[in-house]
């Protein structure tokens, strides 16, 4: 087998490489945000996935190795909720073993959680290896918080506990996304915008996506990166910054006074196919690869057949990213035909 070094670039027939791990830990949530996982859709008879059809932490660990060898230096855990995940410190550590195995580059790995469980778990997922966190928070008010999560009981403070606890443990800089839906929270932009002013933490919009089929999707309910700029720099003036790195999906913007950065991740209104970097690998072991993909690439009878072979594993990861012609964000607008069902995105991570 070429080592683990040389194949450090694979790329798609859009010359796109494979940079980015997204790991769906969990297909569970304890949330019902109405643009992920709808509590009408995923209510009580809802069947989840049974814990033999989930990959174990050493199945998902043989699929990073080969993804870090095709090129990967960023590994997220995604869910569902992520800390739903029995052990889930437990695979940190292993994939933090993993990502400081003096690759070539460093391999960061990072969690995106709706925070509800942060506050418990912050100081064992940092001593695990856990190195960026992004925490979903969607309004300050807690009617409006439980209104898009679904929710209710869970509270924003709850969160915001999250948040403290990780930044005491060093889980820092932390980002904060924040889907926004009109008629729900177009109301909760300047106070979200206001609160983490000064503190450090980097607060991100998202516009409200159609993934999946079943949270009821409509444009006129989506309000646009354009907009959310235009209400915080109508009292917050704002100056844009270069981005980090060609495939960053967010827009970075300054406040001009010094208080911090905000971004906005643009999917509808500005597509960033183009530079898309990013596989999923579900909770039951299909690759992914895109949010918006309507079939997947099955890895667990390859990671469960006798052999246990990881040449042809990593050829079955490195194929179906080599025949990768995503780019759904760019198209969608000229769709004229509704696409089949597009896979959940609580089944995939965001
Ligand atoms: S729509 Fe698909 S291809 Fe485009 S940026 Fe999103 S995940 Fe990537």
């Amino acid at each position: 087998m070429r080592d683990l070094h040389e194949m450090a670039s694979c790329l798609d027939p859009l010359q796109r490489p494979l940079r980015d791990l997204r790991i769906s830990v969990s297909d569970r949530c304890n949330l019902r945000c109405a643009y992920c996982m709808p509590g009408e859709a995923f209510g009580r008879g809802f069947v989840f996935l049974q814990h033999a059809e989930l990959l174990s932490f050493e199945e998902i660990i043989r699929v990073a190795r080969q993804c870090i060898a095709l090129g990967a230096r960023k590994i997220r855990l995604t869910g569902g909720e992520p800390l739903l995940r029995h052990g889930i410190e437990r695979l940190v550590e292993m994939l933090a073993g993993l990502c400081n195995n003096d690759n070539e580059k460093p391999v960061e790995l990072a969690m995106t959680s709706n925070g509800l469980l942060l506050a418990k778990k912050a100081r064992a997922l940092k001593d695990a290896g856990l190195m960026r966190l992004n925490v979903s928070l969607d309004a300050l008010n807690e009617t409006i918080f439980q209104r898009m999560s679904g929710s209710n009981n869970a509270s924003p403070q709850t969160v915001l506990e999250g948040i403290a606890a990780a930044e005491s443990v060093g889980l820092t800089p932390i980002k904060v996304n924040a889907v926004i839906k009109r008629g729900v929270n177009e109301s909760e932009i300047l106070p979200l915008a206001r609160h983490f002013r000064h503190s450090g933490i980097i607060l991100r919009f998202i516009e409200y996506m159609d993934v999946g089929t079943t949270n009821g999707w409509r444009l006129d309910e989506v309000v646009t990166s354009r907009e959310i700029l235009a209400r915080i720099d109508n009292e917050y003036p704002l100056m844009p910054i270069e981005s980090h790195a060609p495939n960053e999906v967010a827009e970075r913007w300054a406040f001009q006074d010094g208080a911090g950065e905000i971004g906005v991740i643009s999917s509808v209104t500005q597509a960033f196919c183009h530079t898309c970097s990013r596989l999923r690998l579900s909770t039951d072991g299909k690759l992914y690869t895109c949010l918006f993909a309507t079939e997947g690439t099955d890895l667990r009878a390859l990671l469960r057949a006798p052999s246990g072979d990881d040449t042809a594993l990593r050829q079955r990861i490195a194929s179906t990213w080599q025949n990768r012609s995503d780019r759904y964000s760019q198209l969608r607008h000229e769709m004229t035909e509704a696409l089949p069902e597009k896979i959940e995105m609580s089944y995939i991570g965001g």
